[in-house]
């Protein structure tokens, strides 16, 4: 297929066998597995797939590679082509047989962080994810607190999963060749919370602000959230920063907040 490589949808092909065969190896498929592949582009990592399971659903969402994917491997009906947005597609829908979803892809790193959080949200839906991501970005999902790299998305996602970086894969497995390194990572949803919070909307909010300016002392980045007094409750110094405070204490303090209110 002659396919220009559209940039707005961040399309960077991977041509690299090696680095396919390593992400098959850790996704370890089996024929009754149900995974969801989130931007099949031109099928790299589909065919494989395909051949190892029995059913194999895809979301892409550009109006010419979706019907060539579906022409090309739809013959045996065991792949299911979706023409559709990943940012909005309801991942629920397609488990509502009960069996849980491993999602996988080579991800479009433009749009990385909010499909993410899209598929936090229906992590309960979710056995496990394995992504190709900017090697950048795997990095502040792994870190550990105090280092240049933790902030909202390392809290955010590890609340949700244990987080697993596989290898890193250089950005000449790619046409076109992106300017960054990328590497795939491994996230499992935890089967239980690893720490309570009364509410994760709140969580979410006070993560957020936290981080909003990551140089600035909790007492003034949570101003409006949560006083002195609170943060102190809450077992938390209001003249430490952030990066600081591992998950335990982000709970502490959104829990702190739903009790003042
Ligand atoms: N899996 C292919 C590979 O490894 O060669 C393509 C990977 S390419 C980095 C990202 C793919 O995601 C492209 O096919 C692109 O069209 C698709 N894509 C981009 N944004 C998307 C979105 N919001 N929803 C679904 N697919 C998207």
């Amino acid at each position: 297929m002659n396919h220009r490589p559209r940039k707005r949808f961040g399309q960077n092909f991977l041509h690299d066998q090696n680095v396919i065969e390593r992400i098959v190896l850790a996704l370890a498929p089996q024929r009754e597995h149900h995974i969801v592949e989130i931007g099949p582009g031109k099928g790299a990592l589909t065919r494989p797939l395909l051949d190892r399971v029995d059913k194999l659903d895809v979301i892409e969402i550009d109006r010419d590679l979706a019907p060539h994917l579906e022409h090309e491997l739809g013959q045996f009906g065991r792949l299911r082509v979706h023409q559709a947005d990943a940012l909005t597609f309801d991942f629920r829908h397609l488990a509502r047989d009960g069996r849980k979803l491993r999602v996988v892809g080579n991800l479009p790193y433009n749009v990385s962080t909010p499909l993410l959080f899209h598929l936090l949200e229906q992590v309960d839906v979710v056995e496990d994810m394995h992504f190709m991501l900017q090697k950048e970005v795997v990095d502040r999902m792994a870190a550990a607190p105090n280092s240049d790299d933790y902030g909202r998305l390392s809290v955010m996602v590890q609340y949700f999963c244990k987080v697993e970086k596989l290898f890193t894969v250089k950005a000449g497995s790619f046409f076109p060749v992106p300017k960054v390194e990328s590497a795939v990572v491994r996230l499992i949803p935890h089967a239980q919370p690893i720490v309570t919070v009364d509410d994760p909307t709140m969580f979410a909010r006070v993560v957020g602000a936290a981080f909003a300016q990551r140089r600035k002392t909790l007492r003034n980045a949570l101003k409006g959230v949560l006083d002195q007094e609170r943060i102190v409750a809450a077992g938390v110094t209001p003249e430490a920063r952030a990066e600081t405070l591992g998950l335990q204490q982000f709970a502490a303090l959104s829990n702190a907040v739903a009790k003042a209110s």
